[in-house]
C-alpha cells in the first residue's frame, strides 16, 4: 500500500490519503475512499454539530485567516 493523492470534491484541493488512513478505513469496513480533504471534512462535521450555523463558533478551532495555504475563495 502507498499513500494516495486524492482531490477534494468540495474545494478541489489535493490531499493525501495516507497508508495509515487507508488501513483505518479498511479496519472500519469502509469501502469507499474519502471524497473530501480533511479541512472540508472538519468543516462539514462542525456544521452538523453547530446545527447549520458556522462562522461564530471559534472555540477550540484554529482559524486561518489571511494567510491560507494556496487556497482561493
Ligand atoms: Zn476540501
Amino acid at each position: 500500500m502507498a499513500d494516495k493523492l486524492m482531490v477534494c470534491k468540495d474545494c478541489k484541493a489535493e490531499f493525501v490519503f495516507t497508508e495509515s488512513e487507508q488501513a483505518f478505513y479498511k479496519e472500519k469496513g469502509f469501502d469507499n475512499e474519502p471524497q473530501r480533504c480533511p479541512d472540508c471534512r472538519r468543516a462539514r462535521k462542525q456544521q452538523k454539530s453547530a446545527g447549520g450555523g458556522n462562522r461564530d463558533n471559534n472555540r477550540g478551532g484554529q482559524r486561518s485567516q489571511g494567510g491560507g495555504q494556496g487556497r482561493k475563495w
